[in-house]
């Protein structure tokens, strides 16, 4: 049975690192005869433009039937005063929604060549490989009631932080099998010290512990983690956290590793259907001139062929030819420390040619 991929480019530079990841999955479809079924649609701001919505009806109905979805990034200053219900993001928020992507999976890697790219200190941020798992359709962004009351004195705003048992332990078990096929290690972060939803949480990992084993669970406070991160972050395998704490932490992660443009993503639900983006936005200020990374697009491809798309294999192949390509010396232009660089449109070929002579 064919597997559907839907490739959604969206905007600025969106356009240009999905064109490379397209570059090299139709490689691989015509190299290893792959039985994938590629279509690409307009989201976002693009979309907006041309059919007066940031996704159609038409694009989310492809999205709920495809595999796998390779969304490039969405969003610039062009679209910044639109309604909320018309901003190019809704693409994104609608998507993860509709389709229950409720476990984000984001890995934070250095290249030890690229040290020198990184704010930190190379001794500390040497061999760093951590995988962030953040629960993505629940807790404080979706908790109800939530609103901002300005018509009382005085005025003010409120949300909810909600989440229930099954939330838990489903993201909970997404990050304990992920432990298990990496370093065995798993910590937990809440702010257990002040809030309920905390507590609970970490009652509620805890007991899953028991079916865990060979994995050693630790929990931890989130402002204790974001410092930990800078500090001595090699003591991380992978972290399991809630919508809001992980959503920073995975940042602050993110920027160990010296260049946005590295860092890959993955959003899945309970059926391994998944939708499969790099860490960055669109840049608007680097859009169209052939200097972004596409790394970020190709190694989120190599996340989708090993979580949607049954090809453990080819996501290993990828993986290899990245880490090729950073110690030939191969550079773009956020990872360069001299003048030179190569361009985007180049990148992908460069992989391509790794990846055929093995
Ligand atoms: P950004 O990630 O787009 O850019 C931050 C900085 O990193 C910029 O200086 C940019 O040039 C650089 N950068 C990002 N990706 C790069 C790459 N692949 N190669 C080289 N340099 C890269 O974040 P921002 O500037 O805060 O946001 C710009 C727009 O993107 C906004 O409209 C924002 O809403 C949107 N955004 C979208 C997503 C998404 O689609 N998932 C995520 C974040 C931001």
């Amino acid at each position: 049975m064919s597997k559907k991929i839907l490739i959604t480019p969206g905007d600025g530079i969106g356009k240009e690192v999905t064109s490379s990841a397209k570059e090299v999955l139709d490689f691989l479809i015509s190299e290893y005869q792959l039985n994938f079924d590629v279509t690409q649609m307009d989201v976002g701001g693009t979309s907006y433009n041309k059919n007066g919505s940031p996704l159609t009806d038409d694009v989310l109905n492809i999205a709920k039937e495809s595999d796998a979805i390779l969304f490039g990034a969405v969003g610039g200053p062009e679209w910044d005063d639109l309604d909320w219900d018309s901003r190019p993001e809704q693409a994104l928020l609608i998507l993860r929604k509709e389709l229950g992507l409720f476990a984000n999976l984001r890995p934070a890697f250095l290249f030890n060549e690229l040290a020198s790219a990184s704010p930190i200190k190379n001794e500390i941020i040497k061999d760093l490989d951590i995988l962030i798992v953040r629960e993505l359709t629940g807790g404080i962004y979706f908790g109800e009631p939530r609103a901002i009351v300005s018509d009382e004195t005085p005025p003010y705003a409120f949300n909810t932080m909600i989440y229930n048992e099954d939330e838990i332990k489903r993201i909970a078990k997404v990050a304990f099998e992920s432990a298990k096929k990496r370093g065995g290690k798993l910590c937990s972060v809440e702010k257990a010290n002040v809030l309920e939803v905390s507590k609970f949480w970490r009652s509620v990992v805890s007991d899953m512990a028991k079916d865990y084993p060979e994995v050693e669970l630790s929990h931890q406070l989130a402002d204790n983690t974001a410092m930990q991160l800078v500090l001595n972050p090699n003591q991380f395998d992978v972290i399991v956290s809630s919508n809001l704490f992980g959503d920073i932490l995975s940042d602050i992660a993110a920027t160990l590793s010296g260049s946005i443009g590295m860092l890959p993503s993955a959003s899945l639900n309970s059926s391994s259907q998944g939708m499969y983006e790099p860490c960055h936005g669109s840049a608007p200020d680097i859009a169209g001139q052939d200097i972004a990374n596409p790394i970020a697009m190709i190694a989120s491809l190599a996340m989708a062929l090993r979580h949607s798309l049954d090809q453990q294999d080819l996501a290993d192949k990828i993986d290899n030819a990245i880490k090729s390509f950073i110690q030939q010396g191969h550079r773009t232009k956020d990872i360069s420390t001299t003048a030179d660089y190569i361009k985007t449109s180049e990148v992908a070929s460069i992989i391509i040619g790794i990846i055929k002579n093995g």
